[in-house]
C-alpha cells in the first residue's frame, strides 16, 4: 500500500530521486561502476559536484553575487559552532525561537559572548517574537527560519544592519524569499533535499576572513571554497541525491513554482485543523510553519481511534516532537497535495465518528 510520509527528517523525497539514486548505486552514468565505488576527484564525480553547487546557488537566485555554495558533513549541528568559528570575534546576536535556535546558541557561546536578541522560550516556542532591535555593532545575527519542532515559521526577515546567517534546514528552497538578505545559509540536506549525510552551505564571500583566531582546516569554510567543496573526500551519495533533487525542483519550475504547490498544502491543512473543533493548532496562527503543522487533539480519549483510522488511511510519520506532544504534519517541498487531503479526510471523519 502506497504510505503517504509526513516525516519530519529524514523525511519524504521524490520518488523519480529515489529510482535515479538507486540506479547509480548499481550503475553510475551507464559506466559500468556504483556512483559509491568511484574516486571522487574522478571527472564524472566532480561534475556532480559542480552541477550541485551551482543548481544550489541558481535555485536561490545567488549566482554572480559573490556567493559560493558548499555541500559539507557533520550536519547542521556542526555548522552551529562553524558559523561562530568563522564569524564571531566580539559579540553575536541569536533569535532564540526553538530548540535547533538554543543549541546554535549554546555551541557559539563556547566561543565568545551571545546576546539573545529576543526569545520566545518561555511559551514554549509557539511564537516568532517581533520588533527586536539588533546592535549594529555585532559581529553577526543568526537566526532559524523554520521551527521544525514547534511548527513556527519567520514570515518576515528583519532589517539586519549586520552579518544575517540563517539555519534554513526544514524550509530551504520551499518558499520565495530575497536570498541576497543573508550572508550565511546552511541547511542539512535531510529535511527538503536529500538523504542525511550532507549539510549545504551558502556563503558570501566577503563576510569571511574578519576573525582573528586560527580555524581547524575542516571548519574553514574559506578553506572548503578554496578546494571546491572537496578539501576531503565528501558524502558522495548524499550529494548525488541532492543534486537530483535540484534537478527535479528546477524543472518543476523552481521555487516559484514549489512555493504555490506549498502554500496550498499549507492552507488546506490549517483550514481543516481550525474548521475542526477536535483540533487545535500548536502555533500562533499568523507564525504557522508552511513546512510543519503541529496540533492536538482537545479530547485525548479520542487519540486511539484516530490514530488507527490514520494507520489504516497509510499514513506515516506524524507523532509530534515530545517537546510539544500532540502531532506534526511535515508538508516538505516532496510531499504530493494528496497526501494532505487524505490527511484532512481522515481528520473530518473523526469528526463524524466522535
Ligand atoms: C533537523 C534540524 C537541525 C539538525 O540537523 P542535523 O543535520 O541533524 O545536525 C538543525 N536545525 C534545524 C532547523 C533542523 O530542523
Amino acid at each position: 500500500m502506497k504510505k503517504h510520509n509526513f516525516s519530519a527528517g529524514p523525511c519524504i523525497l521524490p520518488q523519480e530521486v529515489l529510482l535515479k539514486a538507486s540506479e547509480a548505486v548499481l550503475d553510475f552514468n551507464e559506466s559500468g561502476l556504483s556512483l559509491i565505488e568511484i574516486s571522487h576527484r574522478s571527472k564524472p564525480f566532480v561534475d556532480v559536484m559542480e552541477n550541485a553547487r551551482s543548481l544550489a546557488l541558481e535555485l536561490l537566485g545567488l549566482e554572480g553575487k559573490g556567493y559560493k555554495a558548499l555541500f559539507l558533513q557533520g550536519g547542521a549541528s556542526t555548522q552551529f559552532l562553524m558559523v561562530a568559528l568563522n564569524m564571531l570575534e566580539k559579540r553575536a546576536g541569536y533569535l532564540n525561537t526553538g530548540t535547533w535556535s538554543a543549541k546554535a546558541i549554546k555551541e557559539a557561546k563556547i566561543y565568545d559572548d551571545i546576546y539573545e536578541v529576543a526569545s520566545s522560550e518561555s511559551a514554549n516556542y509557539n511564537y516568532i517574537p517581533k520588533g527586536y532591535d539588533i546592535p549594529t555593532d555585532y559581529d553577526y545575527f543568526h537566526c532559524t527560519s523554520n521551527n521544525t519542532i514547534f511548527g513556527t515559521q519567520i514570515k518576515k526577515f528583519p532589517e539586519c544592519p549586520i552579518p544575517m546567517v540563517c539555519d534554513m534546514s526544514s524550509d530551504i528552497f520551499s518558499r520565495e524569499l530575497d536570498f541576497t538578505k543573508f550572508d550565511i545559509i546552511y541547511a542539512g540536506a535531510q529535511k527538503n533535499m536529500g538523504p542525511a549525510g550532507t549539510t549545504l552551505v551558502v556563503v558570501k564571500e566577503d563576510v569571511l576572513g574578519k576573525v582573528s583566531r586560527k580555524i581547524p582546516s575542516m571548519m574553514d569554510y574559506k578553506v572548503h571554497i578554496s578546494k571546491s567543496s572537496m578539501f576531503n573526500t565528501p558524502p558522495v551519495f548524499a550529494v548525488y541525491t541532492s543534486m537530483l533533487t535540484l534537478e527535479w525542483l528546477k524543472n518543476l519550475g523552481g521555487i516559484p513554482a514549489i512555493s504555490e504547490i506549498n502554500d496550498k498544502k499549507a492552507r488546506i491543512m490549517y483550514s481543516e485543523i481550525d474548521i475542526n473543533p477536535l483540533f487545535k493548532g500548536f502555533a500562533v496562527k499568523e507564525d504557522r510553519s508552511q513546512m510543519n503543522a503541529t496540533f492536538n487533539l482537545v479530547n485525548g480519549d479520542l487519540k486511539d481511534t484516530f490514530d488507527t483510522m490514520l494507520k489504516e488511511a497509510g499514513i506515516e510519520g506524524i507523532n509530534g516532537h515530545r517537546s510539544v506532544g500532540g502531532y506534526r504534519a511535515s508538508m516538505y517541498n516532496a510531499l504530493p497535495l494528496d497526501s494532505v487531503k487524505v490527511l484532512v479526510e481522515v481528520m473530518s471523519e473523526l469528526e463524524t465518528k466522535a
